[in-house]
């Protein structure tokens, strides 16, 4: 049978390559990826990094992918898709953070957003030890946007009490922006900083939500993979990533005992009939 060629007459849709775990109750990890970045118009291909052990209130358990495993399956599809971005989640350990950082270097030039996850946000552990060292030595190099928590950027950078120092470790790393958020603290309001290496810095500013939310910053970082993907600018990009997010959290449903869901099933913003 001769190969079949994909028709030039068909539209494309931007294509976003997740490297995430799989949550099975698909609050985050890989589905949030995919319902976000389906809402965008663009397409998902999903590779799972490690698989959990969770319900809505923690994570129990993390077990790796295996390593020549998630190699074959990026190489196979890397040989026939070509991606218009890249999000990284939650990797779990310095092994799979090799091998994803060797995909991410063979293909120059594709905008990089990476989620550093290292716990849940019930608190149970994402991550073994060395992830955090990987992360930085290996990913923040490549790293177009990382959007990490407070708490995650003081664990990424080398000041731990100081999160506008750590912002900056990040970004001498050689990753180009740093949108941290700032749910995690304890202010009335949600402030978020975008950081470029360019020296800009930009604020968004939020009320607070009352709940907790289970895949939030799956959401956000996914979304903001999916609009780099389609050629927004980083600035433009994350304000509408944000303002997705926070769409999806105020439309969120509860499941199980624990955090509530994120409702992805929105149309971009600005689409909404109730906008
Ligand atoms: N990725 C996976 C597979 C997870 O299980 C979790 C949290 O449980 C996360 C990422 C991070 O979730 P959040 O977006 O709530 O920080």
């Amino acid at each position: 049978m001769p190969a079949i060629k994909s028709s030039t007459h068909l539209p494309r849709p931007a294509v976003v390559i997740c490297f995430s775990g799989l949550d099975p109750t698909g609050g985050a990890g890989i589905s949030a990826d995919i319902e976000a970045i389906t809402a965008q118009g663009a397409h998902c291909c999903p590779l799972i990094s490690c698989h959990t052990v969770q319900n809505s209130s923690d994570v129990q358990h993390v077990q790796q992918a295996d390593p020549q495993l998630l190699t074959r399956q990026a190489t196979t599809l890397l040989d026939d898709i070509k991606p218009d971005a890249f999000k990284i989640g939650a990797l779990g350990c310095a092994e799979t953070v090799k091998v994803v950082a060797n995909i991410v270097r063979q293909h120059p030039g594709i905008p990089v957003v990476l989620d550093p996850v290292i716990s849940a946000g019930g608190g149970g552990k994402l991550s073994r030890e060395g992830l955090i060292e990987a992360i930085i030595d290996e990913l923040l190099p490549l790293t177009s946007v990382c959007t990490p928590n407070t708490l995650e950027a003081l664990k990424l950078g080398q000041h731990p009490t100081d999160e506008t120092l750590s912002v900056a470790d990040i970004l001498q790393r050689g990753c180009h922006a740093v949108l941290l958020t700032g749910s995690h603290r304890d202010t009335k309001d949600v402030h978020h900083q975008l950081y470029q290496s360019n020296g800009t810095t930009n604020h968004y500013r939020y009320p607070r939500l009352a709940a907790e939310y289970h895949g939030s910053g799956c959401t956000l970082a996914s979304c903001l993979a999916a609009l780099l993907a389609q050629s927004h600018n980083v600035t433009d990009a994350c304000q509408l990533a944000l303002d997705y997010c926070r769409d999806c959290l105020s439309a969120a449903y509860s499941l199980g005992e624990g955090q509530q869901f994120p409702n992805r099933k929105l149309l971009p913003t600005g689409s909404n009939q109730n906008d």
